[in-house]
């Protein structure tokens, strides 16, 4: 696509607001883009991106008039790309008014390099130093490049045959993003050619699999490979791993000095205890073990859970099935996104090849608004006393999403009750769409099931009242055992205590990544990390993966064997996230939720604000840890 005056004109208005103002300053040095007037105008409780970043119709269309003056005087000029003198500083101050507050967490969301400050060479002399990770997706490939940069040795586990973690494992039909491409993308692996606003699954597992080729990772990856046993050795302070060939099933030992867990927490799939499922006759897959044998075309086909893959699923089969039945125990909040199923528009398309940094705003922009945003609207007001909302603005967006919802099903108010949730905007995480759930419900050949479920039988499924649903194929969209965290190792620390029961059904780690008695173990995706409403995994794997690298940095630069955290550090650190989470929606409703254990203990959610696991997260504190020393014995850094 060419970069003339009439593109320019054709296309700019594709564009979001303020990122274009910060891509566009930044390509042709025009400061007067950055004008106090242009500066975004947020409300800290806003429920959705405001058009034009808050400034009114007037002052939009003069920014955007100046912003294709600029581009059209840039483009003339011949100027190569980069030459101005604004700093990534000038724009995040314009984006933050000043406050620099958010300055160092914004550098970071928009890909500025971090220097490696140390390397092996420099710290470990000699040292034999091999960290073994345990998953090759998202978290995995993202600590191995940290290990690379910082010229530590490492070795992955991965038990499929590719990368891509639960983008492997999921491949139910219509499998995508339900949050934003861009945010949900690498900091530092940032795309501008992404073909939707949210990634379908092979778009993903493609943009893993080139980060992976990209940083020469996929041949330390050891594939078809299952760590099913990890035991800390106190004698020679290290990791013996059992690993399992997922072909031959043979078992082989592999000795590493630290150990990774990145193997996420939505990896088992769990199945309700339902009376006489195995009697059952028809097919039965839970909606992460889909594959290409499933049968449901011409099918009477049966969804139990309404969850995000459960409202991904229906909406791509609907069309095929002879019948389509939903079983909803309680009715998702779905957030109204036009653009959920859209491939990326022209202007778009054009914006991302011609200004090089645009992609990187727009990055930063999302990121900013559902760091900000949503935490507002999810804090509950210990005042406020309602079941349905739990603080006035929460309950204004309920009543946002309640509009919506009831635009959705004109003509089909019968199922208005049904799909309005009774409980708080927060308390479970959100779901996107573009109104095809809605349709789904409406098919005449689609019920939805509202009764609890009784038991299965050879033909299908009856609840509670008798009613008797027949199924040829049942989907178990119904979720994951999210608080079993690395359920699937049998994890022996000092002294050979077992993770599991060590745990218990209340698993905790110290800053979401390290656990007293488990020396030099280090989880990403870790208890009590889990976003509900706010930002993205992607962004908690990032900062989890910094503070892991800083602890072996302690480790290599003392010359200690092992690091852990104190007891006082992790007890004071557990109650403190404690009562965090019972100040937020997800923990102050009674609703049910995959965050909570069979007591009601969260120990999935975050929940504070972003900023604050960055900061926690960029260093290590000397009173936090204990190091060991070859010669056994403790001491604090
Ligand atoms: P989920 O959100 O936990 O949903 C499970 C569904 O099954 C819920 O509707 C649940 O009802 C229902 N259910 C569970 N046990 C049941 C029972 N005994 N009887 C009837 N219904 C029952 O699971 P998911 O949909 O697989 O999603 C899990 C997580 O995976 C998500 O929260 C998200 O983090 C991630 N995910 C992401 C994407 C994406 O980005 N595209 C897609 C899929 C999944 P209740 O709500 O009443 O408990």
């Amino acid at each position: 696509m060419t970069t003339s005056a009439q593109d320019i004109d054709r296309f700019v208005d594709a564009g979001e607001l303020i990122p274009l103002l910060c891509s566009v300053a930044e390509l042709s040095g025009d400061r007067t883009l950055l004008a106090d007037e242009f500066r975004p105008k947020l409300d800290l409780e806003m429920i959705a991106i405001p058009e034009f970043g808050g400034l009114s119709q007037e002052v939009a269309e003069e920014a955007f008039e100046r912003i294709r003056n600029a581009l059209k005087r840039h483009f003339a000029s011949g100027r190569k790309n980069g030459q101005t003198d604004l700093s990534a500083e000038d724009l995040v101050d314009f984006l933050t008014d000043g406050s620099d507050e958010y300055a160092d967490l914004m550098r970071h969301e928009l890909g500025e390099p971090e220097p490696v400050t140390w390397t092996k060479d420099e710290v470990a002399v000699g040292r034999d130093f091999v960290v073994g990770i345990v998953g090759a997706g998202q978290s995995g490939l993202a600590m191995a490049r940290a290990l690379r940069r910082s010229g530590i040795d490492f070795v992955m586990f991965e038990k499929a045959d590719k990368v891509g973690g639960t983008w492997r494992w999921n491949a139910y039909p219509g499998c995508r993003l339900d949050t934003s491409t861009l945010a949900y993308s690498y900091s530092f692996f940032q795309r501008r050619d992404w073909r939707h606003y949210f990634a379908v699954r092979e778009e993903i597992e493609d943009y893993y699999n080139d980060f992976a080729e990209h940083e020469r990772l996929l041949e330390s990856i050891r594939f078809n490979s299952k760590v099913v046993r990890a035991s800390w050795k106190e004698d020679d302070s290290r990791w013996e791993l059992a690993v399992e060939d997922t072909r031959s099933c043979e078992v082989s030992t592999v000795r590493v000095q630290a150990l990774v867990s990145a193997v996420g927490f939505l990896n088992q799939p769990k199945i309700p205890d339902f009376a006489d499922l195995d009697k059952c006759q028809g097919e039965k897959v839970h909606s992460a073990e889909w594959h290409s044998g499933v049968e449901y075309r011409g099918k009477r086909v049966a969804i139990i859970g309404t969850g995000a893959s459960a409202y991904q699923i229906a909406p791509n089969i609907v069309d095929e099935v002879e019948s389509l039945t939903i079983f909803q125990r309680s009715a998702p909040w779905i957030l109204p996104a036009p653009l959920y199923e859209a491939e990326v528009s022209q202007g778009r398309q054009w914006l991302m090849e011609n200004i090089p940094t645009y992609h990187r705003w727009l990055r930063m922009w999302e990121f900013w608004f559902s760091t900000i945003g949503k935490y507002a609207v999810t804090k509950a007001d210990p005042n406020w006393s309602s079941t349905e909302s739990v603080s006035e603005p929460n309950q204004r967006f309920r009543d946002a999403l309640v509009q919506n919802i009831r635009r959705q099903y004109v003509g089909h108010e019968d199922l208005l009750d049904s799909v309005i949730p009774s409980y708080p905007v927060g308390a479970k995480r959100m779901l996107r769409d573009n109104g095809r759930w809605a349709r789904t419900l409406q098919q005449p050949h689609t019920v939805l099931v509202t009764e609890e479920i009784d038991k299965f039988d050879e033909e299908g499924i009856r609840t509670v009242s008798g009613d008797h649903h027949r199924a040829h194929l049942t989907v178990l969209a119904t979720g994951f055992d999210g608080t079993n965290y690395l359920g699937t190792i049998d994890v022996r620390g000092r002294g050979g205590l077992s993770l599991r029961e060590h745990w218990g059904d209340e698993s905790r780690a110290h800053k979401g990544v390290a656990i007293p008695g488990f020396p030099n173990l280090f989880c990403v995706q870790g208890p009590n990390t889990g976003l509900v409403a706010i930002g993205s995994q992607t962004f908690m794997a990032e900062c989890a993966i910094n503070y892991i690298t800083e602890c072996l940095r302690q480790l290599l630069v003392t010359g200690a064997a092992a690091i852990e955290p104190t007891q006082d550090a992790y007890r004071g650190y557990v109650k403190w996230i404690e009562e965090g989470n019972r100040g937020m929606a997800w923990a102050a409703s009674a609703e049910r939720s995959w965050y909570r254990n069979a007591n009601g203990t969260n120990t999935v959610s975050w929940p504070y604000p972003l900023l604050t696991y960055y900061e926690l997260t960029r260093s290590v504190e000397e009173d936090e840890v204990v190091m060991t020393y070859p010669s056994t014995q403790k001491t604090s850094v």
